[in-house]
């Protein structure tokens, strides 16, 4: 008999939380992560006094204890909430593209909707009508998941725009540009342009940063996965790091077990994977198990955007170069879809770079006296993979020096103040996360890979997965799919001690 029903493989977001919730609802469940450290994204390190944040910059779904969001209650069932503390943010976001727009915008549906009229008075009316149309939206999009019966008599505007994408409905809207590139920021943290992300995705984002507002944790998001890897622990579950899963087993159609990189066969009946689907599919089953469809399926999904990702510890506090926001968009300018098209390209032409500066809201986020920065560029990484290795640390630091030379033109005396960097790559990605691509939000987020179309199970049975593969990227939704894999996993163990 096997010591464990379940084998997670992957101790990031979702991972973590599917084990958790596994453990603390009686299944015998071993965690296996290749890092020596559990959060995979969700993960911080160490340069000199900084402690720097790998991956989040604003944390969607938490509310408060008084008006919970959606991730609150995930958090609370896995019994975090009280183990961690967090910083609500006033703002949104500031968007700055130099020569053209400097704004920031409240996370508050009426202060946003003056700002914006105060900036595009000639559009101020149908600045109104479209934070309407959000807030309708959403929450007739929310309402579907409690109706079966919901249809587009009853459910009007989610049927009409669901589908559409952001740049149609915006241009149904309004005029001006560049009203349209402030209301579309967000669209960086999906990766997908607004002329492919759908005005479902792009309308949830600022409904749900505007209603529970944007957060971050302190201690980081280390803090959360180090907090949930402890109530695994305490509900008896078994976590081995540096140890990663190297086979899946699969009989008759069913998951058997997992073999480890050191060679060491796990029986187990489930396996929840964190790991990628195309490396589940492709490398750690042997390929007579996998159906053909399932190879059709992932040949339809393209691997989405990794990052040049800059870490930067300053040796003054923010305002003295002139920073006063958590979360800055800096732009070009350029037409989203030319920002997407320059993904593709090592150099930082028409790019479109966030920089959070989480000392803003909380001070104690690096040592007195100083600031922890990170700036995210979008990447993909095949012509980083490309790139001949001599030519690799070159090429790093060019385009690092390139986005300081942005940042510099808005934050003048920002390079002098640097006291420690390090450059994050698409490379860098893929060896720490092992994730195809160094892809951060795992495949392209375009509507035809959305689970409304892609039902998420395995024809594998036993197989279940957790993470940005298994739906979307993000914090909010790879927590909350660990959990559903989780639920998915116990109804099953439920079902066979009945038979
Ligand atoms: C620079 C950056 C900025 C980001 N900014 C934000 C943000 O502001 N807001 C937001 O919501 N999201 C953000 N994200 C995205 C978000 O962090 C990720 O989408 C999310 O954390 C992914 O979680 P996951 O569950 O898919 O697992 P991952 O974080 O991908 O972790 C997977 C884990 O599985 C392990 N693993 C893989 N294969 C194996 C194996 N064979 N055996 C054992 N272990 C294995 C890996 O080592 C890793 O620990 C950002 C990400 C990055 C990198």
């Amino acid at each position: 008999m096997s010591n464990y029903d379940v084998v997670v493989i992957g101790a990031g977001n979702g991972g973590l939380t599917a084990a958790c919730s596994l453990a603390q609802r009686g299944a015998r469940t071993l965690l296996l992560e290749r890092h020596n450290v559990p959060g995979g994204c969700a993960t911080s390190f160490r340069r000199g006094r900084f402690e720097f944040e790998v991956a989040l910059h604003q944390l969607s779904g938490l509310g408060t204890k008084e008006k919970p969001g959606p991730l609150f209650n995930v958090l609370d069932r896995l019994g975090v909430v009280d183990k961690l503390e967090w910083i609500e943010m006033d703002n949104l976001y500031r968007l700055v593209i130099p020569g053209q727009i400097d704004i920031t915008l409240k996370a508050d549906r009426e202060a946003c909707i003056s700002t914006l009229q105060e900036s595009f008075p000639a559009e101020k009316e149908q600045i109104t009508a479209f934070f309407d149309l959000v807030y309708k939206f959403c929450l007739e999009f929310f309402s579907t998941f409690r109706d079966p019966e919901a249809n587009a008599e009853n459910h009007p505007l989610y049927f009409k725009y669901a589908l559409q994408n952001t740049s149609t409905v915006l241009d149904e809207y309004f005029t001006d540009p560049v009203l349209k590139l402030v209301l579309s920021t967000y669209w960086g943290y999906v990766g997908v342009p607004p002329s492919r992300l759908t005005f479902a995705d792009m309308a949830i984002l600022l409904f749900a940063y505007i209603e529970l507002k944007p957060g971050h944790l302190k201690g980081g998001s280390q803090a959360l996965s180090t907090a949930i890897l402890e109530e695994f622990l305490a509900a008896g579950g078994v976590a081995r790091f540096n140890c990663g899963a190297e086979k899946i087993l699969v009989e008759d159609g069913r998951v058997t077990g997992v073999v480890t990189a050191d060679g060491e066969t796990i029986p187990a009946d489930y396996v929840v994977s964190n790991a990628s689907t195309i490396t589940v599919y492709t490398e750690m089953i042997d390929p007579e198990h996998v159906p053909a469809e399932q190879f059709e399926i992932l040949g339809g999904s393209t691997i989405g955007p990794s990052s040049l990702t800059l870490y930067i510890g300053l040796d003054c506090e923010p305002s003295a170069v002139g920073i006063d926001e958590t979360t800055n968009f800096i732009g070009t300018g350029a037409d989203p879809d030319d920002v997407f098209a320059s993904f593709r390209e090592i150099d930082t032409i028409d790019n479109y770079v966030l920089l959070s500066c989480y000392n803003v809201s909380d001070p104690e986020a690096s040592p007195p006296g100083t600031s922890q920065i990170a700036v995210v560029d979008l990447k993909y990484a095949e012509p980083w993979l490309e790139l001949p290795p001599h030519q690799y640390y070159e090429q790093k630091y060019a385009v690092a020096d390139k986005l300081l030379e942005q940042i510099e033109a808005v934050f003048p005396g920002f390079r002098e103040h640097i006291e420690e960097i390090e450059v994050a790559t698409p490379l860098t990605h893929i060896r720490y996360l092992a994730a195809p691509g160094g892809a951060i939000y795992g495949f392209d987020q375009f509507a035809k890979d959305s689970n409304m179309f892609i039902p998420p199970q395995s024809p594998i049975k036993g197989l279940y997965f957790a993470g940005a593969w298994a739906g979307m990227g993000g914090f909010q939704p790879t927590l909350s799919s660990g959990i559903s894999a989780a639920r998915q996993v116990i109804k099953k163990l439920r079902a066979q001690e009945e038979v």
